[in-house]
């Protein structure tokens, strides 16, 4: 049990469509959790069946150590403690901010409900705003009431789908910021959708990679990057060079250099995965260097991503430093990062 949100053995069929299988997590108080995971894996519809949007056809759903949702027993939506902010804002277009706000807290007495309100707006950072209409916002003030409006009844659990993709780059980052802010402060179990990893990263406490309808991996942004436990979960997280293989005499040779002491039996064919900063880049120094020509060198901002061609043949993609020395260099030579190096079977 949990004082937060907790999904057992969630399964759900849409038709003869199965799109959730066996789904299992929690979010605790203050936690943000994100699922995360290509169109169509599934993600909405858990939230919605978290929301009592959607009914419960198999396992249980609590919030703060009461069942909320077990097939055939179910709490409406509107009892659950639950706060919900999805894409495209969804306000009354002919009620004011205030109003809009308001409108979930039609069992509040006119008091309370003034200043529900009114503390609302103080924590997105909208207290001057009560009598604009929605048309009168931009997208980013817009999904700020969204917020507002699901923090107002002071919810338990919050639930967020996509909740910034409307939004230019700026607007985006400094909802994210105030998002978390409130949401931290306020000590709510969040859970939100995302189908962008950077998204995912920047905001989650833990990331639970979904595809097909199954949890991949659920872990913090750190052990989702580093130790992935799939292929799935390794190249979901940005780009990865693939160098397919096979092992032999306890190791694995790749273009880009050799692996020991290999887990897997000689004989196992093997798909060795190198993140772009796990290949280091030198000056060739000797004959036994492994070379690779500079094709390009993209400006990425923080970082410069190289694109190689091995003498082999292989193409990859290697991310080096800003400034750094062997940019200008026709020829390199490449150095495999084992940290950043993972190995798992052919399927
Ligand atoms: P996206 O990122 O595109 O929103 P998602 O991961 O949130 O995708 P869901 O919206 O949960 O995925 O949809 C999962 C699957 O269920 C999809 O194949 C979708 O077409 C299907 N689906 C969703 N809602 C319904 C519905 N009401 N009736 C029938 N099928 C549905």
């Amino acid at each position: 049990m949990t004082d937060g949100l907790k999904m057992s053995n969630v399964s759900h069929m849409f038709g003869k469509n199965r799109v959730l299988r066996d789904i299992s997590f929690d979010v605790a108080p203050g936690e943000l959790v994100c699922l995360l995971g290509p169109s169509g894996c599934g993600k909405t519809t858990a939230l919605r069946l978290a929301a009592g949007l959607e009914k419960l056809q198999v396992g249980e759903i609590s919030v703060s150590d009461q069942v909320v949702a077990r097939p055939g027993d179910y709490v409406e939506p509107e009892k659950r403690g639950v706060g919900m902010v999805f894409q495209d804002y969804a306000l009354f277009p002919h009620l004011n901010v205030a109003k809009n706000i308001a409108f979930g807290l039609r069992h509040f007495t006119e008091a309370d409900r003034s200043a529900a309100v009114k503390r609302a707006l103080v924590q997105v950072g909208m207290a001057d705003y009560e009598n604009a209409f929605p048309h009168e916002l931009s997208g980013g003030q817009q999904q700020r009431i969204a917020l507002a409006r699901a923090l107002a009844p002071t919810p338990r659990i919050m639930l967020l789908d996509e909740p910034f993709s409307g939004l230019d780059v700026a607007r985006r980052a400094d909802l994210r910021d105030t998002t978390l802010h409130v949401l931290k402060n306020a000590g709510i179990a969040t859970v939100m959708v995302t189908h962008d990893p950077q998204e995912a990263m920047y905001m989650a406490d833990r990331i639970i990679i979904m595809n097909e309808g199954e949890i991949m991996q659920d872990g913090t942004p750190e052990e989702l990057y580093f130790e992935p436990q799939n292929r799935f979960v390794a190249s979901f997280f940005g780009e990865v060079n693939h160098f397919p293989s096979v092992v032999a005499n306890g190791a694995i040779s790749t273009p880009v250099g050799i692996l020991e002491d290999v887990a897997y039996a000689d004989g196992t064919s093997v798909d060795v995965l190198v993140r772009p900063e796990g290949l280091h880049i030198g000056k060739a120094v000797n004959g036994h260097d492994i070379l690779a020509n500079v094709d390009a060198v993209r400006a990425l901002g923080e970082v410069n991503l190289m694109h190689l061609t091995l003498e082999s043949g292989f193409h990859i993609h290697a991310r080096v430093p800003r400034r750094f020395s062997t940019l200008n260099q026709k020829s390199v030579a490449i150095t495999l990062d084992p940290e950043m190096t993972f190995v798992f079977p052919m399927s």
